[in-house]
């Protein structure tokens, strides 16, 4: 099956209501309280099939609502009575498994006791291996972490009804083919598969064909109208790339942008250009240990960082809403990807009409004329130009530096110190006078909180929680 869909912001309602599917109206009550009014255009042509037992391999790019269109399946196959592990879902970063454990979480609350553990390397065995003994009925993990259990036998995946690959393609680009098979193999043979994929690269096939059975196939290949994303292409010589990028912000003044780079030396160089330059500009790259990666994603999502600066592998799967601009600093080879990561904006932020609108813009020197060609052909339309020279925002007068809007503050101290946002938020607001509108997102992380504040408080708020307490104790703040 091909659909092309055209540009409706994937996480807006589209297609049909929930109401169509067999869900129970337990199940149907919840999505409504969640928000969930109407299927993404993947939810709507993938979940009648999955529902109905098939095995499914399904495309659609990052924010489109996969996650739900694998957890409703995978919930309905499940028997909360029986205490096994009954579904297994696997992710290619600890990350993305937290962000599906979440949504499987939020998707399961209308049945009561659904027990789902995530599973994943850079953390001791132990306490995973209690919590298994303890019962669960839905793991969600990295290959190597539940190969590890696997082989520990803390794991066992008889019961196993439901097996999910997400992010197929990234999981290939990390390595993990034999370790998916090894876990396939323990897999009972009688079940059903769901593999989920951004981009369908031939290594998804062969690895489909490995262990699926007569998978059904939903792509959506999509395109984005030019009145949902606006793209402009920018000629540079190559000397003037990195410069450009800084002319782009100043001008535009987007609060969010992910700048894509080609490879990981240009992320580095451009990160330096761009912080030279005033800008808070941060580098997601494979390198980074777990904690400064929750660190630079942390900051980007609560809008304290104006710039994340990304190669295509560090960015894939990041589910980051409220994207203003997507600057494509190198273009592409692939034409598919450009796709991609142009398709990152526009999916919220509303203009004068009311529709959700977004900036992708992209550095062409003479040299990627060829890439520019096939860009165009894929896109179906002629590319738009702009010049350099018009970039005067850096120039006007008056104008002030781009600065994002909110200071994210650490607080020394997590779920390990059973912190909750709540907790934060009465601190800041009820102990010590500010107002909720100047606070942002909390987010808990293990070891750490951090919580957005707006700039013009964040020395006042910084003194004033390290002087004062969350939950009764004291606690060390300190400016990221
Ligand atoms: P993907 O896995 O395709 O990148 P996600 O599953 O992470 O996308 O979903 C992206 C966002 O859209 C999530 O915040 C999710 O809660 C939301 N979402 C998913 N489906 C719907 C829906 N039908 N209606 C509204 N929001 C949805
Ligand atoms: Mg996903």
């Amino acid at each position: 099956m091909n659909a092309t869909t055209s540009a409706t912001p994937t996480t807006l309602p589209s297609g049909a209501d929930f109401g169509s599917l067999p869900l129970s109206p337990a199940v149907l009550a919840n999505l409504q309280q969640l928000g969930y009014e109407r299927m993404t255009p993947i939810q709507a042509a993938s979940l009648p099939l999955a529902l109905a037992g098939k095995d499914l391999i399904a495309q659609a790019k990052t924010g489109s609502g996969k996650t739900a269109a694998f957890a409703l399946p995978l919930l309905a196959n499940l028997n909360p009575r029986r205490f096994a592990v009954q579904a297994l879902v696997l992710c290619p970063t600890r990350e993305l498994a937290e962000q599906v454990t979440q949504e499987i979480r939020r998707l399961a609350r209308a049945e009561d006791n659904i027990k789902i553990l995530t599973l994943c390397g850079g953390t001791t065995m132990r306490p995973q291996t209690a919590s298994l003994a303890h019962g669960a009925h839905i793991v969600v993990g990295t290959p190597g972490r539940i190969l590890d259990h696997l082989s520990k036998q803390t794991l066992s995946l008889e019961a196993l009804n439901t097996l999910v690959l997400d992010e197929a393609d990234r999981m290939l680009d990390m390595g993990f083919a034999e370790d998916i098979a090894e876990v396939v193999r323990q897999c009972p043979a009688q079940r059903q598969t769901l593999l989920f994929s951004a981009t369908y690269p031939e290594g998804v096939t062969k690895l489909a064909s490995r262990f699926m059975r007569n998978p059904q196939e939903v792509k959506l290949t999509e395109r984005h109208a030019a009145t949902t994303i606006r793209q402009r292409f920018i000629e540079v010589k190559e000397n003037e790339r990195l410069h450009a990028v800084g002319l782009l912000l100043a001008h535009y003044r987007p609060v969010s942008t992910l700048a894509f780079c080609n490879t990981k030396q240009q992320c580095r160089e451009l990160v330096a250009v761009l912080q030279a330059q005033g800008f808070v500009a941060l580098e997601l790259h494979g390198d980074l240990d777990q904690r400064d990666r929750d660190q630079v994603l942390v900051q980007f999502a609560n809008r304290s960082c104006s710039v994340l600066v990304a190669t295509d592998v560090a960015a894939r799967g990041l589910d980051i809403a409220q994207l203003e601009a997507v600057i494509n600093v190198d273009i592409t080879p692939d034409a598919e990807v450009h796709t991609h990561r142009v398709g990152r904006t526009g999916r919220t932020g509303q203009d004068s009409q009311g529709e959700r609108s977004g900036w992708a813009f992209s550095l062409a020197s003479l040299d990627d004329m060829e890439r520019v060609a096939r860009i165009d052909t894929m896109q179906g339309s002629d590319s738009v130009w702009q010049p350099l020279a018009d970039l005067t925002g850096a120039t006007d007068a008056g104008s002030e530096p781009l600065r994002p809007p909110m200071v994210t503050l650490q607080i020394l101290g997590g779920r390990k110190e059973k912190i909750r946002p709540g907790d934060v938020l009465g601190a800041l607001t009820k102990d010590l006078g500010f107002d909720a509108a100047q606070i942002g997102k909390i987010s808990v992380n293990e070891f750490s909180t951090y919580v957005a504040v707006d700039r013009d408080i964040a020395a006042q708020a910084l003194q004033r929680l390290n002087a004062g307490r969350v939950k009764g104790k004291s606690v060390k703040v300190r400016l990221l």
